[in-house]
């Protein structure tokens, strides 16, 4: 019961219990100290108001527990605390040491002074976690708005946005790092052959460049020694001179019919080149884009997409094997979609199913994950979870769509859906699991829908 938890608000509420079941109570004028705690803490049946004596009560095992638990649970949440990581090491000293009536009675002072400044330590983190939070969102949003272009950057946007906007949960943030570093990783492998790729354009593109200014020279050239010639031909007085001139023109037309075909050739291969490295250039950039469909998140729920569900489940489904413990996998259909569909429109089908996402996520715990199955099927897999209890859990979603109406326009829109419920045999694999379930959906729409069947 002592051990370390995730949160000081846990651990603060497990020491105050603690101290109400402790061993020994000294009155407030055997520990003068606990006449001046603060008036918060007079409402609490702690130390001061226990009458039972105290040689019935001195307990060294809860001393040695409380040792332990101040050393290596609470020790650890103060490390931005010194002062009170310091004072937690000496009362972790005292508790151990303390034997005789008074030297307890003064550690249970001591502890209970500590548990009340712990108390503020507790909401600090409190809050700098909502802070912290917050600013991440807008960090995200303000990159959203800067990459509504890039598919890629949208996917991971949605991936990060979707976590922060349902309570932290050690599980899922390990599994959103890992997923971001897999992307992180193949875009900038990606990246860089696509920039290659383009650079080497560029740099083929300037000797063409170059050439076309090699070949306009040379054809100056020979223009202005036709010109010359023909000057000469106009003042030629006899036919040496003439057939003189005839040479040269002659002479520098090989040339220029030399470096023409030079040229030709050059470009032929240059055009080739370009057009090779066009098409590596597509497929680069088609490769990237189908990279960004390792994004394992349905970009218009927030919830998982297929891949993203198929991850998830395998890994609970391993765990929940390791634990030995019972996993339920929920389908859901939304019923009568079409008909809301067709009535209001496709953008509020859309908004209908961003919305059951929402309130759906919002009411199982932040160890079940949601996934978008299909269309407007949806399936939640319920770790450590009883049949019983995740029929219960999926009634709720319904119950709360009642209460939480999808507003089109201002008008309230009931959004109901059937849902079949399978736990998972010891055998069998996922994916027999979620066609039970679909087996049993099945029949709540047979039923008459908008209800939850087990399988
Ligand atoms: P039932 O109660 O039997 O489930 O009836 P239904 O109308 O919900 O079921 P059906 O399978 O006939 O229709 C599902 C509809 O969901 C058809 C499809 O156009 C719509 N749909 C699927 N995906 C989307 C989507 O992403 N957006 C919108 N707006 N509609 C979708
Ligand atoms: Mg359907
Ligand atoms: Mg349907």
């Amino acid at each position: 019961m002592l051990t370390a938890s995730g949160t000081p608000e846990v651990l603060y509420s497990r020491m105050q219990s603690l101290l109400r079941t402790w061993s020994h109570a000294p009155t407030a004028a055997e520990a003068p100290e606990l006449a001046e705690l603060p008036a918060a803490d007079d409402d609490e049946p702690t130390v001061a108001v226990a009458k039972t004596p105290a040689a019935a009560r001195a307990n060294p095992q809860i001393l040695e527990l409380v040792a332990q638990l101040i050393e290596n649970a609470i020790g650890f949440l103060l490390i931005d605390t010194p002062d009170l990581a310091k004072e937690a090491t000496q009362l972790a000293a005292a508790a151990r040491g303390a034997q005789s009536d008074d030297q307890v009675a003064a550690v249970a002072g001591q502890l209970k002074k500590f548990i009340y400044r712990l108390q503020f330590v507790a909401e600090d983190q409190a809050e700098l976690k909502t802070a912290l939070l917050h600013l991440l969102q807008l960090i995200i949003e303000n990159i959203s708005e800067l990459v509504v272009d890039d598919q890629w950057m949208s996917g991971q946007v949605a991936l990060v946005s979707g976590l922060v906007s349902q309570p932290l949960n050690l599980r899922r943030l390990d599994d959103v790092e890992r997923r971001l570093k897999d992307l992180i990783y193949k875009q900038s492998t990606l990246k860089q052959s696509l920039n290659e790729a383009k650079d080497r354009l560029k740099e083929m593109l300037a000797t063409f460049v170059g050439r076309l200014g090699d070949f306009t020279a040379t054809t100056g050239e020979y223009h202005d020694k036709i010109e010359r010639c023909a000057a000469k031909v106009s003042k030629a007085n006899n036919i040496t001179e003439l057939s003189d001139v005839i040479d040269e023109v002659m002479r520098e037309t090989r040339v220029i019919q030399l470096n023409a075909r030079r040229s030709h050739d050059e470009l032929v291969d240059m055009k080739r080149r370009v057009e090779e490295s066009e098409k590596e250039v597509a497929r680069l950039q088609n490769e990237l884009s189908q990279a960004s469909e390792m994004v394992r998140v349905d970009p218009l729920t927030g919830a998982l997409n297929r891949k993203g569900m198929d991850e998830a489940v395998e890994r609970e489904v391993a765990r929940a094997r390791r634990h030995k413990a019972k996993l339920c996998v929920a389908l859901l259909d939304i019923d009568n979609f079409k008909k809301l569909n067709d009535s209001l429109g496709h953008k509020a089908g859309d908004d209908a199913l961003v919305h059951l996402a929402s309130v759906t996520r919002e009411t199982i715990r932040p160890q079940d994950t949601l996934a978008r199955y299909g269309g407007e099927e949806f399936v939640v897999v319920l770790p450590e979870t009883h049949i019983d209890d995740a029929v219960a859990a999926m009634v709720r979603v319904q119950r709360e769509l009642t209460k939480r109406f999808f507003l089109h326009k201002n008008d309230k829109v009931l959004i109901t859906f059937s849902c079949g419920v399978a736990e998972l045999n010891d055998t069998e694999a996922p994916t027999e699991a979620i066609a039970r379930a679909d087996a049993a959906m099945y029949l709540a729409k047979r039923a008459g829908k908008n209800r939850v069947i087990p399988a």
